[in-house]
């Protein structure tokens, strides 16, 4: 199996070159050059297994320059109960009749990013020695709270690598503020940005495609990856857990073999939906893939109209993780759609970077239209959601998982399907006690930590001891610069 540039065709590289490297060159995201496919019978030997040996099954497909012993040594190395309080690592928990929430925030920082930072560097450096560099690999992230925590968690005093995490200074909630702000290793570095997601993207994606950087960088004996959802080692272990859950339900006997399903999963950067949609075309039966926006709905316009317009007010939202406008996996997607059309994607991508906006062509729409359905929900849309779903089915969810559950139920108004649903479930509450205690009507003028402990009387959710322990640390890292201060701001912390 070899991976391709989304923006030239004739890149071929490695899955160990793809994952190190974690973008190429010509700002092209690496796509495998085919879907490697899973049979029925196949998905449902699955279904007897756990977690680690499906994983291992999976990766098996994609990272063919892997040796079983390298797979197996990261899939062991990250999916254990030191890491995720859940053997099951993802948890499926029943709403209502039909309706599965697959609970992916079951690992160290309680958000689904666990479930591919935690493996990530185990990825990144078994490729890095596959590609026999002994330079140090400088991780920079961009995130909307949940991928810098992740992230750090992942790389911590891992050798060999440094990471580096940009936050928008007004753009995270107060937990995942303390828990990026206090982290201990001795590599990690936090910095916030005077800026949204977008302009902490958009930064770090340009320093790694400046080759005056990648030079300097690479003359001190160092190199720039990935840890964004932009890392195709991000996104192939995502792909897992659909197939996991879908082999889980099978053996169970919720569903039956060859039964389709439908898929919601609360977006931002498209990438865990994209996960879903290379989940399905490996050969899950999937109905719908159903695509849930905040009030930051660019990506619902969009499926529904095949136009892309970024010209619009950004909102700062309850759902801060989903507070983007510019969805970087779209582009794996599009180009998947549009079969390979490494041109049409650079004028694509070249408007959108010009001019914030870009139309697909008619049979890209459709395909969309086949595959997916979108839809968004406001701030007080999801809080109602929240206090309906605590009230009837006695299930406390987050503010992400809320918008998809929201839209969802919209969907299904609104269609009449009664596919049998997984909704993906991205966060634990916790990460959002303030939005969620208002939501079911609580007081919430309290301290940080006061939330916890109400949340947990109103809820009967275990506290994750990773959360409860923040409330003793100290914090190590204040910074806050411009936008347009990151390029220096990492040299100068790299010493270079
Ligand atoms: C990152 C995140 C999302 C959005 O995921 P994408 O892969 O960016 O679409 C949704 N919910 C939570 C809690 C997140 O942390």
């Amino acid at each position: 199996m070899f991976y391709k540039s989304t923006r030239n065709s004739s890149v071929r590289v490695t899955s160990a070159q793809a994952i190190a490297q974690g973008i190429s060159e010509d700002g092209g995201l690496f796509v495998p050059e085919s879907i490697p496919q899973l049979g029925a019978d196949e998905l449902e030997a699955l279904g007897k297994m756990d977690y680690r040996q499906r994983a291992k099954a999976v990766f098996a497909k994609f990272l063919t320059d892997f040796t079983e012993a390298e797979i197996a040594y990261c899939v062991d190395g990250a999916y254990n109960t030191k890491a995720f309080d859940s053997d099951s690592i993802a948890e499926i928990a029943h709403l209502f009749e039909g309706t599965y929430m697959l609970e992916l925030w079951h690992g160290p920082t309680c958000a689904f990013k666990d479930m591919a930072l935690q493996i990530l560097p185990y990825l990144l450096t078994v490729s890095v020695k596959k590609l026999h560099s002994d330079k140090k690999v400088v991780i920079l992230v961009a995130t909307s709270g949940d991928t810098g925590k992740a992230a750090l968690e992942g790389f911590k005093d891992v050798p060999g690598t440094s990471i580096m995490v940009f936050y928008p200074v007004d753009g995270v909630s107060a937990m995942q503020k303390k828990q990026m702000t206090t982290q201990e290793g001795g590599n990690v570095g936090v910095c916030a940005i005077k800026g949204n997601f977008d302009d902490a993207q958009n930064g770090v994606k340009a320093i790694f495609t400046d080759k005056d950087v990648a030079a300097k960088l690479s003359d001190a004996g160092m190199m720039f990856s990935s840890a964004n959802s932009i890392n195709w080692g991000r996104l192939a272990p995502q792909i897992i857990y659909y197939i996991s859950s879908y082999a889980q339900l099978l053996a169970q006997g919720e569903i039956e073999k060859g039964e389709k399903i439908n898929i919601v999963v609360p977006t931002g950067n498209f990438g865990n939906i994209l996960a879903g949609f290379y989940a399905k075309h490996m050969g899950v039966p999937v109905n719908k893939l159903i695509c849930a926006s905040n009030a930051n709905n660019v990506l619902t316009d969009f499926i529904n109209t095949g136009i892309y317009d970024r010209n619009r007010d950004f909102h700062t939202t309850i759902s801060p993780s989903m507070d983007i406008l510019i969805s970087s996996n779209l582009e794996r997607l599009l180009y998947i759609l549009s079969d390979g059309n490494d041109a049409l994607i650079r004028e694509w991508f070249g408007k959108l970077a010009s001019e914030g906006r870009y139309e697909v062509s008619d049979d890209v729409k459709q395909r969309l239209n086949e595959e997916f359905s979108a839809g968004f929900c406001t701030d007080e849309q999801t809080k109602a959601t929240i206090k309906e779903i605590y009230g009837k089915y006695s299930y406390t969810c987050d503010t992400h998982t809320a918008v998809a559950v929201k839209v969802y139920k919209d969907y299904k108004e609104k269609t009449g399907d009664t596919t049998k649903t997984i909704i993906a479930s991205t966060a634990s509450p916790y990460k959002f006690s303030a939005s969620v205690l208002s939501a079911i009507g609580e007081d919430t003028d309290a301290s940080e930590f006061e939330l916890v402990d109400k949340l947990a009387a109103a809820s009967g959710l275990a506290v994750p001891a990773s959360l409860a322990a923040l409330k003793d640390k100290d914090i190590r890292f204040g910074d806050v610069i411009d936008k347009n201060e990151m390029e220096a701001y990492v040299l100068k912390t790299l010493g270079i």
